[in-house]
């Protein structure tokens, strides 16, 4: 028998059964390859076995990915605005600028100041949250957790020798278990594509230019502009790696959904709010031309004090990255690792 929730969610994303995506991916265990279709690869990943020698075609549910390199789920807008926004002059001095001026210390400090540090022994269940995320991402760098108070649903990474994790409260009050471990492994994925630094500069930006000083105001137009393209793009690449941690497609939609609606009392005493419909207004959306309204949009949203813009926009790219990217590829084992040095 299938679980409701599977049922729901397959209805949702592939209404038309014969119209499902498939995939061909390859034994990581004889080579042979094998067809498959999506749908099953998603809901029973642990029922898909290869053809030729009947092993599993997916890695376990919690088993990592080992030494995965960032480089295997960045997406490529985020890759290009990153690349752009480098190559705009002035922006590499307003970096080191801004870092001896502010630094990830003042920021660290800020947030011991302000917010809870949680470790073994304040709020262990959060902690314990956030590494099993890291597991399955098979990360070695372990960032500092903090808990904020804040009515927003929101999580934030900063810092790059130095990471830390900032969830605010809010996020709690919207998101189960599950939810909260797509959201770390997003912020994770954050910090394993070596955002935060690019990341701390958009912040200080936002929060006004008084911090910045006179750099603030000759900040050209265009750095701004490319700065902000690529934090929206950058938000991609870590809703891959929120995917990837928890591998579970229903959780990640879901937490974009309620970070889009806000999945508060008021909302949920009305409602309960639907996944199908929210998909199809993100495939509706993948129909426009992209360069085309993002351009023109972000001029508007870069002055607006919203942390969770462009939402159906993140579902429409996590769900083509599903179904025509390399996501199952990933969990069928074949993606590009990171170097590590050996230990000795
Ligand atoms: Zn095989
Ligand atoms: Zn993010």
């Amino acid at each position: 028998m299938k679980n409701e929730s599977h049922t729901e969610l397959l209805a949702a994303l592939w209404p038309d059964a014969k119209q499902v995506p498939a995939k061909v991916l390859e034994c990581r265990h004889c080579g042979r390859r094998n067809r498959v279709q999506v749908p099953r690869a998603i809901l029973e990943p642990n029922q898909c076995e290869c053809g030729a020698c009947g092993k599993p075609l997916f890695l376990a549910p919690q088993e990592p990915l080992s030494g995965i390199a960032s480089s295997a789920y960045e997406h490529a807008l985020d890759r290009t605005a990153l690349a752009a926004l480098k190559g705009i002059p002035g922006f590499p001095a307003l970096i080191r600028w801004l870092m001896s001026q502010l630094g990830e210390r003042t920021l660290r400090l800020l947030n011991l100041s302000s917010a809870v540090l949680c470790g073994e022994d304040q709020f262990p269940e959060l902690v314990a949250l956030l590494e099993q995320s890291r597991r399955s991402l098979d990360l070695t760098q372990k960032p500092t957790l903090f808990l904020s108070e804040s009515p927003h649903a929101n999580a934030a990474t900063y810092g790059s020798e130095e990471p830390s994790i900032t969830v605010y409260a809010g996020l709690l009050d919207q998101l189960n278990d599950t939810e909260v471990l797509t959201v770390m492994g997003h912020e994770l994925g954050h910090m394993h594509a070596e955002h935060g630094l690019y990341r701390t500069v958009a912040l200080v930006m936002a929060s006004g230019t008084h911090l910045l000083g006179t750099v603030g105001q000759v900040l050209s137009f265009p750095l701004q502009k490319a700065l902000y393209k690529w934090m929206r793009c950058s938000e991609l690449t870590a809703d891959r790696a929120g995917l990837l941690a928890c591998r579970d497609l229903g959780a990640s939609l879901n937490v974009l959904m309620k970070l889009a609606g806000g999945h508060r009392p008021g909302v949920t005493r009305r409602t309960k709010m639907q996944l199908a419909p929210f998909i199809r207004q993100a495939r509706t959306l993948a129909k426009l031309e992209e360069d085309n309204w993002f351009d023109g949009l972000l001029a508007t949203l870069m002055t607006m004090d919203n942390s969770h813009p462009f939402v159906a926009w993140r579902v429409m790219h996590l769900l083509e990255w599903v179904e025509h990217g390399n996501y199952l590829e990933i969990l069928a084992g074949h993606y590009e690792r990171a170097k590590r040095p050996i230990a000795a």
